[in-house]
């Protein structure tokens, strides 16, 4: 079949890479400059910044075993990171994080094992899709890019599979109402990310926190990985009621909110020499569907990723993505 995957995030590159090996046809469409999606790393002149997932968990046997198979091909390693939970207002007093889970981190930093699940694939970034429509027992796409002013048409195509947040996959659905209805229950939290350099380092004596009563909810300190470059390089996370709240602040006006809680929460007053902060607009599925993906046989047309529980008890983590994007690609084979 030739099939267009829409989404070149961990779900869409790992569902698009199953079904090249069982011998299909796959174009990937992607509309950022980049793959990797919220596993993205931000290059600026300070360092690379993990602005979206900061590592990952496995609790599945068989993300398990694709976790070993990657550390053989040193795409990822452990990471051992201190942890502490932060409570506003009295920054020195940090209690030591709960459970101890395994995490890892893709390296030399998190879009890198996107980038590497993208090699041999047909993948065409800075395209937007905007449409699907049918064209007999196919499917054509209407796709936009900054560089043409007309949309142009792709296709045809045996199936369409939607790897992108739930949002964004509800509007392209309306080719398919049922499945539009279905993806409509998972709505995606925002979440605005705050990215600090520092001149000098912080000297906070732990390398993350959970934060509590503060508009932020997380914050990491970047140059804590391994193979990262030098520099003093922090992370924050707003919480999901703020980045709510707070959804359509410009980005200069969250930034200094952010900024502000930040030195709260820490109590640390060093200046940063750059500051930026970045809207998710879709971060992550709080209410996943309990299936692994969503796929309808008559329409060649499905979907998945991290709004997908796949047999996990919670959502929205790099490891729902991978699971739902292995399961689409067996439905399709099947
Ligand atoms: C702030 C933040 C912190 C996180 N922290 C963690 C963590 O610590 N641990 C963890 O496991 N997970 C974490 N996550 C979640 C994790 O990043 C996601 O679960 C995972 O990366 C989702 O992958 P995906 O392929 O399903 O979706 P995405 O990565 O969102 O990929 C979707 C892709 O589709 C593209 N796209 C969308 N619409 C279109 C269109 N119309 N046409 C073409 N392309 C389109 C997008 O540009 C994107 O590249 C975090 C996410 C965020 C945002």
């Amino acid at each position: 079949m030739h099939i267009a995957v829409i989404g070149a995030g961990l779900s869409g590159l790992t569902c698009a890479r199953q079904l090249q090996i069982q011998g299909h046809s796959v174009t990937v469409y992607e509309k950022s400059r980049e793959v990797s999606g919220r596993m993205s790393t931000r290059q600026t002149e300070f360092g690379g910044f993990d602005y979206g997932a900061q590592y990952f968990t496995a609790s599945s046997a068989a993300f398990r075993k694709q976790i070993s198979a990657w550390k053989k091909a040193e795409l990822i390693m452990d990471w051992n990171p201190h942890l502490v939970r932060l409570e506003q207002g009295t920054p020195d007093v940090h209690k030591p994080a709960g459970r101890s889970q395994k995490r890892f981190i893709a390296i030399p930093d998190m879009s890198s094992l996107c980038k590497y699940l993208a090699q041999g694939l047909d993948i065409r970034t800075e395209q937007v899709v905007r449409r699907i429509e049918p064209l007999g027992q196919q499917w054509l796409l209407s796709v936009g890019s900054n560089s043409v002013a007309i949309d142009a048409s792709a296709g045809p195509f045996d199936a369409v599979l939607l790897a992108v947040p739930a949002d964004q996959a509800v509007p392209l659905l309306t080719v398919a109402p049922a499945l539009a209805k279905q993806a409509a229950k998972a709505r995606l939290s925002p979440c605005w990310a705050l990215l600090l350099s520092f001149p000098v380092p912080l000297e906070l004596g732990y390398d993350g926190a959970w934060v509590s009563g503060s508009r932020l909810s997380w914050i990491i300190r970047d140059n804590a990985k391994p193979e990262h470059r030098d520099g003093e390089r922090w992370v924050a996370h707003a919480s999901v009621d703020w980045s709510i709240e707070h959804l359509e602040d410009d980005e200069e006006r969250a930034k200094e909110k952010l900024l502000k809680a930040f030195h709260e929460a820490t109590g640390s007053q060093v200046q940063p020499v750059h500051a930026t902060a970045h809207r998710w607009r879709y971060a992550q599925a709080l209410a996943p569907l309990a299936e692994d993906c969503l796929w309808r046989p008559k329409l060649h047309i499905g979907a998945c990723g991290d709004w997908f529980a796949a047999g996990l008890e919670g959502s929205g983590r790099v490891e729902n993505a991978y699971l739902s994007g292995l399961a689409l690609a067996a439905a399709v084979g099947s």
